[in-house]
């Protein structure tokens, strides 16, 4: 059984093979908080998080060490903390809280490390040393910059030439700049912003350097998979790379991270999403409405790499489709699980190709159906394809909650307590052979969109 991923540093698929398979290591660019986290920013944690499961089932779990960063020294908390009059911790203990709450609803599970940046400063001094001492970095007014020129594979994730990072005008010219593609990685703060001492003048980390020193520092390097969306790809990951390897006097990028991922973007109504368009979909907002779970599902309904568009749709398909699913197990509720027969080849197929998704969700459907069916004519292979397909749910994050309550989600204390009286006349109407009354009953829950299921242990039901 291989997985096979694709890395965009050599732009292929490739069978995945860790450096040490005890201890598989993976990093995941976290958020920087400073705001809710958009629908979008989820999208990498989910996939991640599927990740993460899968190789914890391949390897072991506790086999696999991942760590995600909080970003919590950047411009733009600054400027919250100052439009807002509140010191700095107040933004980001706030937002990561809030990031915590919803990835938790969306199934996304905490990494086995959360680095803060301003944890790391010393590191991120060490590196910045290193790097001056290798010739690879330059002090020049209060500011310490990579020299781009010194490292002959920059530009290779990217798949750019220092020609085309100068015209696509994403790099800042400064007159300290030797080269116009380097990049700070020390620089003086600015008024009210944190500030910590260094042998270049009181100032504050750089934004590349900060993942560099902490992947260093909480994984060790090489790792085996970096991952991100793909707007990361440049500059960050290309200057995390540029850093991590020539820190240790290496020249291959595979010195740093041996794996990269990126995610696809996703877009609102196949725009992208910006506050000046007014299309941020926030996670906060759309858990008020929508169970996480079908939220994840449609975050997964796309491979990870293709762009995914988000509609109305696309959610309301992630509905019906975890409605099929909890229905399935809620007919099977008095199956024990069993034990998985079919070993994890077929089920994990998809997934062992690239993470793909989709293709696992189509598999978790037919191992429903074939579930359903075994409840069904009551064959005694139910146990087993009950075991199987709550393998493969795990994995994708699927099927952890009770399929009654599944049903009963919006439904508020008055409308349950409602169709419950409802159903306690019924049975009282049915001892006492009153099936008029009992039937008249059943059609007032269904007006009310309410299914009635009779099972040996008693009445249940659940919203149409
Ligand atoms: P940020 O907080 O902006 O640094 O973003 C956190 C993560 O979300 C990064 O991995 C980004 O690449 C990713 N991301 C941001 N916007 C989107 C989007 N619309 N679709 C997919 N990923 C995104
Ligand atoms: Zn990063």
């Amino acid at each position: 059984m291989t997985l096979k991923l694709h890395n965009t540093l050599t732009r292929k698929k490739v069978p995945f093979s860790p450096t040490n398979p005890e201890r598989v290591t993976m990093y995941v660019c976290g958020p920087t908080v400073y705001n809710y986290a958009h629908i979008g920013n989820a999208r990498p944690a989910v996939v991640f998080d599927v990740l993460f499961r899968l190789l914890s089932r391949l390897y072991g779990e506790g086999a696999v060490v991942y760590a995600r960063n909080v970003t919590d020294v950047d411009d733009k908390i600054n400027a919250k903390a100052t439009e807002e009059g509140v010191e700095i911790g107040v933004v980001t203990r706030r937002y990561l809280t809030a990031y915590h709450e919803d990835m938790g609803q969306l199934g996304v599970l905490r990494p086995t490390i959360e680095p803060h940046a301003t944890d790391y400063i010393g590191p991120m001094q060490a590196m910045i040393a290193a790097l001056i001492e290798r010739g690879h970095a330059y002090a020049a007014e209060g500011h310490v910059l990579f020299d781009t020129s010194s490292f002959a594979d920059y530009g290779k994730l990217s798949g750019r030439t220092l020609d085309d990072m100068i015209a696509g005008a994403r790099v800042e010219v400064a007159p300290y700049k030797r080269n116009p593609a380097d990049f700070v990685m020390w620089k003086p703060s600015k008024p009210g912003e944190p500030v910590w001492d260094s042998p270049w003048g009181a100032g504050r980390p750089g934004w590349h350097i900060e993942c560099s020193a902490m992947i260093e520092q909480t994984l060790g390097l090489p790792i085996d998979i970096h991952g991100g969306g793909h707007d990361l790809t440049f500059p960050h990951h290309e200057n995390e790379i540029a850093q991590g390897v020539c820190a240790q006097g290496d020249n291959r990028p595979t010195a740093y991270a041996r794996y990269w991922m990126h995610n696809g973007f996703l877009t609102m109504d196949a725009e992208k999403m910006s506050k000046s368009l007014g299309n941020v979909l926030l996670v906060h907002d759309l858990m008020k409405v929508f169970p996480g779970e079908v939220v994840r599902w449609a975050l997964l309904s796309a491979s990870y790499r293709s762009p995914l568009n988000w509609t109305d749709d696309v959610l309301a398909q992630s509905r019906s489709r975890l409605d099929y699913l909890y229905g399935v197990m809620q007919r099977a509720q008095g199956v024990e699980t069993g034990v998985a027969g079919d070993g994890d080849k077929v089920l994990l197929n998809a997934l062992l190709d690239d993470l793909n998704t989709p293709g696992a969700q189509y598999e978790l459907g037919l191992r429903a159906k074939a579930l359903d069916d075994a409840v069904r004519t009551k064959s005694s292979n139910a146990p087993a394809l009950k075991a199987e397909l709550l393998v493969l749910a795990d994995i994708l994050g699927f099927l952890g909650g009770d399929p009654d309550a599944w049903f009963k989600t919006g439904v508020d204390d008055d409308l349950s307590g409602r169709i419950e009286t409802l159903l306690q006349q019924r049975i009282e109407a049915r001892a006492a052979k009153d099936f008029a009354a009992a039937d008249a009953i059943r059609n007032e829950l269904d007006d009310m969109g309410v299914v009635v299921m009779d099972g040996p242990a008693g009445a249940t039901w659940r919203l149409k």
